[in-house]
């Protein structure tokens, strides 16, 4: 049988950062030079792979929409020639890349696995090793044909996926998800969590610069001071609430905030702060209100999926009410409804 053929497109990184002055930082040539030596690489047993390197290289708080097309449309304008795709990429925004490429690259029937390290691969104990082979191996495979994250031992759905430590090695997990698969000695797939929708031809939906926020809730938060900010010329924000969708009641000054925003077009999207568990918009009183007010729930959304599903959704050029809608359905597995 013909060996698998892989794309591994390098954004920047920690995997491929050198020590610089200032800090880690990526440059060109270095992460080819870092693979040279990687003799895993280079066995039989690996599939064939060719390496394609992103200008400029990122550190990945750089990240915009822009590269997040970028990326897809590397995965498009390949998509025929290769088996699978490997995107390595800084962990800082990882989730946020997967969740838009899970959105943007409609139709997906080929493994795109993004992993990273948090050592780079030119360093003693570097974690990038491992994330980077099995990630190729993961690739080659193509049981799981969606957007996943593999890293330290776990692959997850790309737009299920959180960083949760800033210092371990097993930096990212899905807790509002089952993991696709657990890797040891072997891949262990769990064959009824990995997407099994029917797909077409792929289609590549690029994401337009929309302007979109954040606003995360907090006790004593003073609504008046964001008044200026969620006007019409949002045109989303993603509410970050506590526990089941819930906001603080006194005074009642959000809602009216609220209200206007979605009279005036902005689409709202209740998030909660809590990474498992589901928003359940009505459960409490605190939470009724936004209901009322036009808010839409989003259930077990992370942020990073939320924020990537208003940016695609937002970029379609569809009527307000449809976005609302959509919002609330499962479109890639990004959440349960
Ligand atoms: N700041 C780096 C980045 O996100 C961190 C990393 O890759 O681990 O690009």
């Amino acid at each position: 049988m013909a060996k698998k053929k892989i794309l591994i497109i390098y954004t920047g990184g920690t995997i491929g950062m050198c020590r610089t002055d200032s800090g880690y930082a990526p440059i060109s040539g270095f992460l080819s030079e870092a693979i040279s030596r990687i003799d895993d690489m280079k066995s039989p047993d690996a599939p064939d792979w060719e390496l394609y390197e992103m200008s400029p290289l990122l550190d990945s708080s750089d990240m915009t929409v822009d590269e997040w097309n970028g990326i897809a449309s590397i995965i498009y304008e390949n998509y025929c020639e290769f088996d699978g795709f490997v995107v390595l990429h800084g962990t800082d925004t990882m989730a946020y890349t997967a969740s838009a490429l899970s959105f943007i690259l409609e139709g997906l029937d080929k493994p795109v696995v993004l992993t990273g390290s948090q050592i780079p691969l030119s360093e003693l104990r570097s974690d990038g090793r491992d994330n980077l082979v099995t990630s190729l191996l993961i690739a080659a495979e193509g049981v799981a044909r969606e957007v996943t994250l593999y890293f330290s031992g776990k692959l997850l759905r790309g737009n299920r996926a959180v960083k949760m430590s800033a210092d371990k090695l097993v930096a990212f997990d899905s807790p509002n998800y089952p993991h696709l698969a657990d890797v040891g000695i072997t891949v262990r797939y769990n064959y009824s969590a990995i997407c099994n929708y029917e797909r077409g031809v792929l289609r590549f939906q690029p994401l337009s610069k929309v302007p979109i926020g954040v606003l995360k809730i907090f006790p004593g938060i003073q609504f008046g001071l964001f008044e200026t900010i969620m006007t019409e010329k949002l045109s989303g924000v993603v509410l970050e609430t506590f526990g089941a969708g819930n906001i603080p009641s006194y005074g009642g000054e959000l809602i009216p905030i609220i209200s206007r925003a979605f009279e005036s077009g902005s689409v709202v999207a209740v998030c909660s702060q809590c990474p498992s568990g589901t928003v359940t918009l009505g459960a409490y009183e605190t939470s009724s209100a936004l209901k009322r007010a036009g808010a839409v729930s989003a259930y077990d959304m992370t942020t990073e999926a939320a924020v990537a599903k208003l940016y695609y959704l937002l970029s379609l050029g569809i009527p307000t009410e449809k976005v609302k809608e959509k919002m609330e359905e499962n479109l890639r597995g990004e959440m349960t409804v």
